[in-house]
Order: structure tokens, then C-alpha cells, then sequence
């Protein structure tokens, strides 16, 4: 596609957009009573007018109903972790047996890593990319502690070369290959929090695996942003948040995945609650944790309605989108993006992308390395009513969400950050 940098141009790619129509379903926040231009939802989604709605019924059968909810709300609260597996599982490439709604992330990061991180005297280590977000680096430190070890000697950081922002799929297999004896497991964002960078998932699991070790994803910038394959690709597991694409709401409930292949090895370290037991016997309170087979039997609690309904909201709107339209528009959108900014006149002089070119590589953000000023650049971007995304010491994130962003945005962006960087 080719395109050209006038505003006319960009009202014409709103015009031909199939998915204009889905902007007018979510509440646009606003500054100094203007609209703002929105490129933060890769931190916070935006809420969807529907889930107010979602979220009044369950109160409503809360009220009416009180305990009786748990069978006879609209909705029955029993069994709300299986209304949104259809859904989810669309987005990741999953069975719906495969995937659950519960926890937070970094919980379920946790629960992961105690059943698929079994370090042995030989293969110990996990290999992760460097940088990564602090909160999975944390949770690799502290598992690693947990079984007596030390994180330094343990935990492989992949670097990109010299010079580079990305690392290359190529020195990702090496990697890999190289540390084939020592390695138990393979972790990445899939979607790379800081750079965007979108990580060739099929060529890390299958090398992985002929590694003999296993692999798996954090999906916190990748579900609802990119299609996912994890069942087809051999994922061993995944987890996720619910809060930035999934437009779930603040602290939103997030997910994991688990692949089939695990789903019946009951041998597994499980840490274990009531709500991954046998759902036929969960309520006899019998001694000896039975787990559900497949992802269900790493739920531990029984579900957060409120925070449930919020995310049914909007997975209904991405159900009936389907993230094939969407990542064709965001492939578009983010493409138009990245054009514009580099017509900046001596844009290299200012600020470089240092997320990949290649929209195979990437989602639908931009990660722009300031090269002088980027923390007065940004706050410039905020008085002109931008809500962007500034990550120390010098990135400015930005993310035209396909849902909700528009083309003219993108336009407009770009005029204010051509005047701020003067
Ligand atoms: C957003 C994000 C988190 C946040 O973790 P929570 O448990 O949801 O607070 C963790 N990891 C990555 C890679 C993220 O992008």
C-alpha cells in the first residue's frame, strides 16, 4: 500500500475502514474537554460502553438473588470461567480447554513456573530476552530461589547485537541451541513490552523443544494485538493480563493457557485450590487435590464476577470483530504510522524506531527512541491533548489501537509531535 502524507488522505482511509463503526462503542477519555488522542492502549485499554452494562446485571442478580447467583443469575456465577474460553481461545489459537480466565499475570506466571520450571542437577537454566518486564523478571528470580538457586548463575538474558534494539530470530534459535544442555525453559514476551518487537513463537517452540526444554510466552502485548497460534505452534504454556488490549478494566482479569500435551499429566506440581479440583466433587471438601484435566485445574479461587463481566463486555466486541480484521487494520494503520513519522524532515536527527519494520515483527505500537529532549517531546505530546506512554530513560511508546484509533489520529499525532520536537 502505498500513501501519502496529506489529511485528505487520511480521512480517506477512516472512510474505507470496515471498522470504523467499533470507535463509537468505547468511551474516549478526554483533555481540557477535548478528545484525546488515545495511543496508550497497550497500557490501559479503553472501556467499552457495554460493560457498565455487564457489570449492573451482576449486581443486579446479586441483589435479587444474593448466594442463589451461583445457579440462577442470568449468568450463573458457577460456572462463569467457561464464558469466556470460546473467545479467548480465538484470540490465542487455543482449544477452548486450553485456555482460562483468573488471577492476574504475574499469579499466573507463578502458577506456571511451579509446574513447568523443574530444574535437575544438568538443566537448570532458563533462557529469557533481556530487558524484560520487571514483574516476570521478579517471579523467574524468586522460583529460581525457591529451588536453592541462584538467579545469576541460572537466568540466560538474550542481548541484541551491538547497535541493534531487536534481537534476530536467528541468534534466538542459536542461542538456543547452544545452551540445548542446560536449558529447562524458554520464556518470552511474546510481543516485547519496550521495543514491540513481536517474537517468531513457532521457530522458538519448535527449537525449544529440540532443545528438550520447554517454552512459554508471556501474551501481556500480544493478545488482542496479533494473531496467535499456541496450540498449532506447541506452546507449552502462556499467561496473560486482561487490561491492555483485552480493554478489561483496570487490575482486569487476566489468563493462561496450557497446551493439550499437558493436559493429562496429573503428575505435575500443582499449587492448588479448590476451583481447579474436580468440578463433580468440589464441593465435598475431600482430602486430595484432584486437578480438572487441562488448564482448569490451575484455577485456585472461585471466579471474580465483577471483574468477569467487565471482560465479557469486551470480548463479546473482539468476538464479533475477529482478530483477523483487526490485525489487517492495525498492519495498515501502524504501517501509515511508521510513514509518516519518517516524512518528519531529518527525523534520524530527532528520534529513531526502534521497533521492527517488518509488520510480521510487530503489533500495532511504535516504540520511538528520543534522541534529544524526549521527556520535554512527551510532555509537549500531553499539553496538546496526546496520551502517549513515556518509558525511561528515553522511549516514547505509541500504540493506534485498531478497535478504537482512527487514520486522522495517526495524521494529527503526527503534526503535533513534528511541532514539539522544534
Ligand atoms: C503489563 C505486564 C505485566 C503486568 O503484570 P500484572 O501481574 O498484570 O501486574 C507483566 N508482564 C508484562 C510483560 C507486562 O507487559
Amino acid at each position: 500500500m502505498k500513501f501519502d502524507s496529506a489529511i485528505f488522505s487520511a480521512k480517506k482511509l477512516d472512510q474505507q475502514d470496515p471498522l470504523r463503526p467499533y470507535r463509537s462503542k468505547f468511551l474516549l477519555p478526554k483533555i481540557n474537554n477535548k478528545t484525546a488522542i488515545y495511543f496508550t492502549g497497550n497500557s490501559l485499554g479503553l472501556q467499552p460502553k457495554t460493560t457498565k452494562n455487564f457489570i449492573a446485571e451482576e449486581l443486579e442478580d446479586w441483589a435479587k438473588l444474593g448466594v442463589e447467583g451461583h445457579i440462577h443469575a442470568r449468568r450463573p456465577w458457577l460456572y462463569y470461567h467457561k464464558f469466556s474460553k470460546k473467545a479467548l481461545a480465538k484470540l490465542v489459537g487455543a482449544k477452548p480447554s486450553e485456555v482460562v480466565a483468573m488471577n492476574q499475570l504475574t499469579v499466573n506466571l507463578h502458577l506456571m513456573l511451579v509446574s513447568f520450571y523443574r530444574p535437575t542437577k544438568t538443566r537448570f537454566k532458563i533462557l529469557i530476552e533481556a530487558g524484560a518486564f520487571g514483574s516476570d523478571q521478579y517471579a523467574f528470580e524468586s522460583q529460581i530461589k525457591f529451588h536453592g538457586l541462584n538467579p545469576s548463575e541460572t537466568i540466560i538474558e538474550l542481548s541484541p547485537r551491538n547497535g541493534e534494539f531487536c534481537l534476530r530470530t536467528e541468534d534466538i534459535l542459536k542461542s538456543i541451541e547452544e545452551h540445548k544442555n542446560e536449558i529447562a525453559l524458554v520464556v518470552f514476551g511474546a510481543v516485547q513490552y519496550y521495543t514491540g518487537q513481536f517474537f517468531d513463537i513457532k521457530k522458538i517452540a519448535q527449537a525449544t523443544h529440540r532443545a528438550g526444554a520447554l517454552v512459554g510466552f508471556d501474551l501481556a502485548h500480544a493478545i488482542g494485538n496479533v494473531p496467535l497460534h499456541l496450540h498449532k505452534d506447541e506452546v507449552d504454556f502462556a499467561v496473560w493480563c486482561g487490561y491492555k488490549y483485552l480493554n478489561s478494566g483496570p487490575g482486569g482479569l487476566a489468563g493462561a493457557f496450557v497446551h493439550d500435551n499437558h493436559a493429562r499429566n496429573f503428575e505435575l506440581p500443582h499449587f492448588a485450590g479448590w476451583w481447579g479440583h474436580d468440578e463433580k466433587e468440589r464441593f465435598q471438601m475431600k482430602k486430595g487435590f484432584k486437578p480438572m484435566p487441562g488448564v482448569d485445574g490451575w484455577q485456585l479461587s472461585n471466579f471474580p464476577i465483577l471483574s468477569g463481566a467487565a471482560q465479557l463486555a469486551s470480548l463479546n466486541i473482539f468476538d464479533e470483530v475477529g482478530i483477523t480484521e483487526l490485525r489487517k487494520k492495525s498492519v495498515l494503520l501502524t504501517g501509515y504510522f511508521e510513514f509518516l513519522l519518517k516524512s518528519i524532515e531529518g527525523y534520524e536527527n530527532h528520534f529513531s524506531i526502534i521497533t521492527p519494520s517488518n509488520p510480521n515483527e510487530r503489533g500495532c505500537q511504535l516504540s520511538l527512541l528520543m534522541k534529544k529532549n524526549g521527556k520535554k517531546v512527551f510532555d509537549k505530546l500531553t499539553k496538546a491533548g496526546v496520551i502517549a506512554d513515556w518509558r525511561e530513560p528515553d522511549v516514547i511508546r505509541v500504540a493506534p489501537v485498531p478497535l478504537y484509533n482512527t487514520f486522522e489520529e495517526v495524521f494529527l499525532f503526527t503534526e503535533i509531535f513534528r511541532n514539539a520536537l522544534k
